[in-house]
Protein backbone atom coordinates (compact mmCIF):
# COMPACT_ATOMS: atom_id res chain seq x y z
CA UNK A 1 0.00 0.00 0.00
CA UNK A 2 2.79 2.20 0.77
CA UNK A 3 4.52 1.54 -1.78
CA UNK A 4 1.81 2.02 -4.24
CA UNK A 5 1.13 5.47 -2.43
CA UNK A 6 4.85 6.23 -2.71
CA UNK A 7 4.80 5.70 -6.30
CA UNK A 8 1.27 7.88 -7.34
CA UNK A 9 2.90 10.80 -5.49
CA UNK A 10 6.25 10.11 -7.71
CA UNK A 11 4.02 10.04 -10.64
CA UNK A 12 2.39 13.60 -9.27
CA UNK A 13 5.18 14.79 -8.35
CA UNK A 14 6.76 14.46 -11.80
CA UNK A 15 3.45 15.52 -13.32
CA UNK A 16 3.90 18.93 -11.88
CA UNK A 17 7.27 19.18 -12.78
CA UNK A 18 6.76 18.74 -16.14
CA UNK A 19 3.82 21.17 -16.64
CA UNK A 20 5.81 23.47 -14.70
CA UNK A 21 8.30 23.09 -17.54
CA UNK A 22 5.90 22.96 -20.75
CA UNK A 23 4.56 26.38 -19.12
CA UNK A 24 7.76 27.74 -18.82
CA UNK A 25 8.72 26.69 -22.89
CA UNK A 26 5.50 28.42 -24.06
CA UNK A 27 6.44 31.50 -22.02
CA UNK A 28 9.89 31.26 -23.39
CA UNK A 29 8.17 30.57 -27.20
CA UNK A 30 5.69 33.41 -26.38
CA UNK A 31 8.34 35.96 -25.67
CA UNK A 32 10.06 35.66 -28.43
CA UNK A 33 7.87 37.71 -30.55
CA UNK A 34 5.38 39.34 -27.67
CA UNK A 35 6.55 42.21 -28.70
CA UNK A 36 6.04 41.93 -32.52
CA UNK A 37 2.49 41.38 -32.04
CA UNK A 38 1.74 43.66 -29.49
CA UNK A 39 1.07 41.72 -26.84
CA UNK A 40 3.20 43.97 -24.36
CA UNK A 41 1.97 47.23 -23.10
CA UNK A 42 2.21 49.66 -20.05
CA UNK A 43 0.31 49.90 -17.05
CA UNK A 44 1.20 53.00 -14.56
CA UNK A 45 0.70 53.05 -11.08
CA UNK A 46 0.23 56.68 -8.89
CA UNK A 47 2.50 58.01 -6.87
CA UNK A 48 1.23 60.06 -4.14
CA UNK A 49 2.49 62.79 -1.74
CA UNK A 50 1.46 61.79 1.68
CA UNK A 51 0.82 65.62 2.84
CA UNK A 52 -1.17 66.51 -0.20
CA UNK A 53 -2.34 63.43 -1.50
CA UNK A 54 -1.52 65.25 -4.85
CA UNK A 55 -0.25 62.96 -7.61
CA UNK A 56 3.61 63.39 -8.00
CA UNK A 57 4.72 60.49 -10.46
CA UNK A 58 3.76 56.87 -11.77
CA UNK A 59 5.02 53.65 -11.62
CA UNK A 60 5.75 51.73 -15.09
CA UNK A 61 4.61 48.21 -14.81
CA UNK A 62 4.70 46.28 -17.60
CA UNK A 63 1.42 43.75 -18.71
CA UNK A 64 1.57 40.78 -21.21
CA UNK A 65 -1.46 39.69 -22.52
CA UNK A 66 -0.86 36.16 -24.17
CA UNK A 67 -3.98 34.12 -25.84
CA UNK A 68 -6.77 36.42 -23.87
CA UNK A 69 -4.44 35.10 -20.71
CA UNK A 70 -2.97 37.97 -18.67
CA UNK A 71 0.70 36.68 -17.12
CA UNK A 72 1.59 37.96 -14.13
CA UNK A 73 5.34 40.31 -14.67
CA UNK A 74 6.77 38.21 -11.24
CA UNK A 75 6.35 34.98 -13.54
CA UNK A 76 7.58 35.90 -16.95
CA UNK A 77 10.18 38.19 -15.92
CA UNK A 78 12.90 35.98 -14.42
CA UNK A 79 12.36 33.93 -17.86
CA UNK A 80 12.83 36.82 -19.61
CA UNK A 81 15.75 37.27 -17.15
CA UNK A 82 17.21 33.77 -18.60
CA UNK A 83 16.77 34.37 -21.96
CA UNK A 84 17.93 38.06 -22.72
CA UNK A 85 14.48 39.12 -23.74
CA UNK A 86 14.51 41.76 -21.06
CA UNK A 87 17.46 43.77 -22.54
CA UNK A 88 14.78 44.40 -25.77
CA UNK A 89 11.72 44.56 -23.12
CA UNK A 90 13.70 47.16 -20.92
CA UNK A 91 14.21 49.29 -23.75
CA UNK A 92 10.71 49.01 -25.03
CA UNK A 93 9.26 50.11 -21.72
CA UNK A 94 11.31 52.92 -21.28
CA UNK A 95 11.17 54.42 -24.97
CA UNK A 96 6.99 54.00 -24.52
CA UNK A 97 7.20 55.60 -20.98
CA UNK A 98 9.42 58.37 -22.57
CA UNK A 99 6.83 58.54 -25.86
CA UNK A 100 3.69 59.11 -23.46
CA UNK A 101 5.36 61.71 -20.93
CA UNK A 102 4.24 64.59 -23.44
CA UNK A 103 0.64 63.34 -23.73
CA UNK A 104 0.40 61.99 -19.64
CA UNK A 105 1.85 65.40 -18.95
CA UNK A 106 -0.20 67.70 -21.30
CA UNK A 107 -3.83 65.72 -19.88
CA UNK A 108 -3.02 66.00 -16.34
CA UNK A 109 -1.25 69.40 -16.16
CA UNK A 110 1.70 68.83 -14.39
CA UNK A 111 5.02 67.46 -14.45
CA UNK A 112 5.25 64.11 -12.39
CA UNK A 113 8.37 61.81 -11.79
CA UNK A 114 8.29 58.45 -14.34
CA UNK A 115 9.74 55.41 -12.56
CA UNK A 116 11.25 52.59 -14.23
CA UNK A 117 11.84 48.97 -12.90
CA UNK A 118 15.19 47.61 -14.19
CA UNK A 119 16.33 44.75 -13.94
CA UNK A 120 19.76 42.90 -13.15
CA UNK A 121 20.34 41.57 -16.62
CA UNK A 122 19.62 45.06 -18.04
CA UNK A 123 21.80 46.52 -15.82
CA UNK A 124 25.10 44.40 -15.75
CA UNK A 125 24.62 44.88 -20.26
CA UNK A 126 28.14 46.28 -21.46
CA UNK A 127 26.12 48.83 -23.17
CA UNK A 128 22.83 49.89 -21.14
CA UNK A 129 24.00 53.25 -20.14
CA UNK A 130 24.76 53.99 -23.80
CA UNK A 131 21.07 52.95 -24.72
CA UNK A 132 19.73 54.07 -22.30
CA UNK A 133 20.82 57.45 -22.13
CA UNK A 134 19.87 57.61 -26.55
CA UNK A 135 15.98 56.32 -25.42
CA UNK A 136 15.92 59.66 -23.81
CA UNK A 137 17.77 61.63 -26.54
CA UNK A 138 15.67 60.12 -29.16
CA UNK A 139 12.59 60.96 -27.52
CA UNK A 140 13.76 64.34 -26.21
CA UNK A 141 12.91 63.73 -22.70
CA UNK A 142 14.75 65.38 -19.16
CA UNK A 143 16.38 62.69 -17.66
CA UNK A 144 15.62 64.21 -14.27
CA UNK A 145 11.76 62.68 -14.69
CA UNK A 146 13.04 59.49 -14.63
CA UNK A 147 14.08 57.47 -11.70
CA UNK A 148 15.55 54.13 -12.10
CA UNK A 149 14.58 51.88 -9.60
CA UNK A 150 16.79 48.98 -8.93
CA UNK A 151 17.01 46.33 -6.71
CA UNK A 152 18.95 45.10 -3.96
CA UNK A 153 20.14 42.31 -5.76
CA UNK A 154 22.21 44.74 -8.45
CA UNK A 155 24.14 46.40 -5.35
CA UNK A 156 24.74 43.17 -3.71
CA UNK A 157 27.90 42.62 -5.56
CA UNK A 158 29.32 46.18 -4.27
CA UNK A 159 31.72 46.81 -7.07
CA UNK A 160 33.58 49.38 -8.98
CA UNK A 161 30.99 48.84 -11.79
CA UNK A 162 28.01 49.05 -9.73
CA UNK A 163 29.31 52.33 -8.42
CA UNK A 164 30.83 53.98 -12.08
CA UNK A 165 27.57 52.96 -13.55
CA UNK A 166 25.34 54.66 -10.59
CA UNK A 167 27.34 57.71 -10.94
CA UNK A 168 27.31 57.60 -14.73
CA UNK A 169 23.82 58.05 -14.79
CA UNK A 170 23.41 60.00 -12.41
CA UNK A 171 25.98 62.58 -13.63
CA UNK A 172 23.70 62.39 -17.02
CA UNK A 173 20.22 63.31 -14.82
CA UNK A 174 18.55 60.37 -13.97
CA UNK A 175 17.64 59.66 -10.58
CA UNK A 176 17.92 56.38 -8.69
CA UNK A 177 15.70 54.30 -6.48
CA UNK A 178 16.43 51.17 -4.12
CA UNK A 179 12.95 48.99 -4.70
CA UNK A 180 11.92 46.81 -2.15
CA UNK A 181 14.15 48.38 0.22
CA UNK A 182 14.72 45.91 3.38
CA UNK A 183 13.73 42.45 1.30
CA UNK A 184 17.29 41.79 0.48
CA UNK A 185 21.12 42.30 1.24
CA UNK A 186 20.45 45.38 2.85
CA UNK A 187 23.71 47.11 3.32
CA UNK A 188 24.50 50.86 5.04
CA UNK A 189 27.66 51.07 3.01
CA UNK A 190 26.09 51.49 -0.29
CA UNK A 191 23.44 54.07 1.38
CA UNK A 192 26.95 56.14 2.35
CA UNK A 193 28.94 55.67 -1.25
CA UNK A 194 26.11 55.12 -3.88
CA UNK A 195 24.21 58.44 -5.42
CA UNK A 196 20.62 57.09 -4.33
CA UNK A 197 17.41 60.00 -4.01
CA UNK A 198 14.84 57.58 -3.21
CA UNK A 199 13.94 54.32 -0.70
CA UNK A 200 11.29 52.33 -1.58
CA UNK A 201 9.73 50.61 1.70
CA UNK A 202 8.93 47.13 0.44
CA UNK A 203 5.40 46.36 0.36
CA UNK A 204 5.80 43.88 3.21
CA UNK A 205 6.93 46.28 5.45
CA UNK A 206 3.71 48.45 4.97
CA UNK A 207 1.29 45.97 5.65
CA UNK A 208 2.79 44.93 8.89
CA UNK A 209 2.79 48.37 10.34
CA UNK A 210 -0.06 47.54 12.71
CA UNK A 211 3.16 45.23 14.41
CA UNK A 212 4.94 47.52 16.78
CA UNK A 213 8.76 46.19 15.81
CA UNK A 214 7.84 46.68 12.14
CA UNK A 215 6.38 49.94 12.62
CA UNK A 216 9.69 50.43 14.35
CA UNK A 217 11.81 49.40 11.58
CA UNK A 218 9.71 51.79 9.24
CA UNK A 219 10.23 54.73 11.64
CA UNK A 220 13.96 53.95 11.41
CA UNK A 221 14.34 53.73 7.63
CA UNK A 222 12.19 56.85 7.20
CA UNK A 223 14.49 58.77 9.70
CA UNK A 224 17.66 57.64 7.68
CA UNK A 225 16.02 59.02 4.77
CA UNK A 226 15.55 62.05 6.36
CA UNK A 227 19.07 62.53 7.52
CA UNK A 228 20.95 61.06 4.33
CA UNK A 229 18.24 63.91 2.23
CA UNK A 230 16.63 60.59 0.51
CA UNK A 231 13.25 60.79 0.09
CA UNK A 232 10.64 58.04 1.18
CA UNK A 233 8.17 56.06 -0.24
CA UNK A 234 5.97 53.25 1.15
CA UNK A 235 5.09 50.30 -1.44
CA UNK A 236 1.95 48.78 -1.16
CA UNK A 237 0.00 51.11 1.22
CA UNK A 238 -4.08 49.45 1.16
CA UNK A 239 -5.61 50.93 3.57
CA UNK A 240 -6.44 54.22 5.69
CA UNK A 241 -4.81 52.55 8.65
CA UNK A 242 -1.58 52.56 6.84
CA UNK A 243 -1.81 55.95 5.14
CA UNK A 244 -2.54 57.40 8.90
CA UNK A 245 0.59 55.46 10.81
CA UNK A 246 2.90 56.74 7.25
CA UNK A 247 1.47 60.24 7.90
CA UNK A 248 2.58 60.16 11.58
CA UNK A 249 6.43 59.08 10.36
CA UNK A 250 6.49 61.65 7.52
CA UNK A 251 6.89 59.47 5.10
CA UNK A 252 7.48 61.40 1.75
CA UNK A 253 5.37 58.91 -0.52
CA UNK A 254 3.04 56.61 -0.88
CA UNK A 255 1.94 54.11 -3.59
CA UNK A 256 -0.72 51.22 -3.24
CA UNK A 257 -4.27 50.45 -3.97
CA UNK A 258 -5.58 52.21 -1.02
CA UNK A 259 -5.12 55.28 -3.96
CA UNK A 260 -4.82 53.55 -7.16
CA UNK A 261 -4.45 49.95 -8.82
CA UNK A 262 -2.08 50.56 -11.74
CA UNK A 263 -4.37 51.81 -14.55
CA UNK A 264 -4.17 51.85 -18.75
CA UNK A 265 -2.98 55.07 -20.05
CA UNK A 266 -6.21 55.54 -20.77
CA UNK A 267 -7.47 55.42 -17.46
CA UNK A 268 -4.72 56.79 -15.73
CA UNK A 269 -5.65 59.92 -18.05
CA UNK A 270 -9.02 59.82 -17.35
CA UNK A 271 -8.44 59.71 -13.47
CA UNK A 272 -6.10 62.07 -13.11
CA UNK A 273 -7.10 64.76 -15.80
CA UNK A 274 -6.65 68.53 -14.66
P1 LIG B 1 7.69 46.15 -8.04
O1 LIG B 1 8.56 46.97 -8.91
O2 LIG B 1 8.02 46.13 -6.61
O3 LIG B 1 6.21 46.68 -8.31
C1 LIG B 1 5.19 46.73 -7.35
C2 LIG B 1 4.24 45.57 -7.49
O4 LIG B 1 3.27 45.63 -6.45
C3 LIG B 1 3.42 45.62 -8.80
O5 LIG B 1 3.13 44.27 -9.17
C4 LIG B 1 2.14 46.32 -8.34
O6 LIG B 1 1.03 46.04 -9.19
C5 LIG B 1 1.97 45.72 -6.97
N1 LIG B 1 1.20 46.59 -6.07
C6 LIG B 1 1.07 47.93 -6.12
N2 LIG B 1 0.29 48.38 -5.10
C7 LIG B 1 -0.06 47.29 -4.39
C8 LIG B 1 -0.86 47.10 -3.21
O7 LIG B 1 -1.38 48.04 -2.61
N3 LIG B 1 -0.98 45.82 -2.75
C9 LIG B 1 -0.41 44.76 -3.40
N4 LIG B 1 -0.61 43.55 -2.89
N5 LIG B 1 0.35 44.90 -4.50
C10 LIG B 1 0.52 46.16 -5.00
P2 LIG B 1 3.30 43.79 -10.69
O8 LIG B 1 2.85 44.85 -11.62
O9 LIG B 1 2.67 42.44 -10.77
O10 LIG B 1 4.87 43.65 -10.83
C11 LIG B 1 5.59 42.73 -10.07
C12 LIG B 1 7.08 42.94 -10.21
O11 LIG B 1 7.49 42.66 -11.55
C13 LIG B 1 7.53 44.37 -9.94
O12 LIG B 1 7.66 44.61 -8.56
C14 LIG B 1 8.86 44.39 -10.67
O13 LIG B 1 9.86 43.78 -9.88
C15 LIG B 1 8.57 43.49 -11.87
N6 LIG B 1 8.25 44.34 -13.03
C16 LIG B 1 7.07 44.90 -13.40
N7 LIG B 1 7.21 45.63 -14.54
C17 LIG B 1 8.52 45.56 -14.89
C18 LIG B 1 9.30 46.11 -15.96
O14 LIG B 1 8.82 46.87 -16.82
N8 LIG B 1 10.63 45.77 -15.97
C19 LIG B 1 11.20 44.97 -15.03
N9 LIG B 1 12.52 44.68 -15.10
N10 LIG B 1 10.50 44.45 -14.00
C20 LIG B 1 9.18 44.74 -13.93
MG1 LIG C 1 9.32 48.81 -8.79
MG1 LIG D 1 8.74 47.14 -5.17
MG1 LIG E 1 9.35 43.62 -6.53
Amino acid sequence: EAKKAGGLRHVRYHKELSELANKELYLVEGLHNALEKGELFLNFQPQIETETHDIIGVETLIRWKLENKFISPAEFIPIAEKTGHIIQIGDFVLRETCKNIPLIEKEIGKELLYSINVSARQFYQKDYIQRTKKILEETNVLPSKIVLEITESIIMEYTDFVLKSLQELKEFGFQIAIDDFGTGYSSFKYLELLPVNIIKIDQSFTQAIHRSRTKAIVQSIISLGHNLDLKILAEGVEDLFQVANLNELNCHYLQGYFFSKPLTLENLLMEYKK
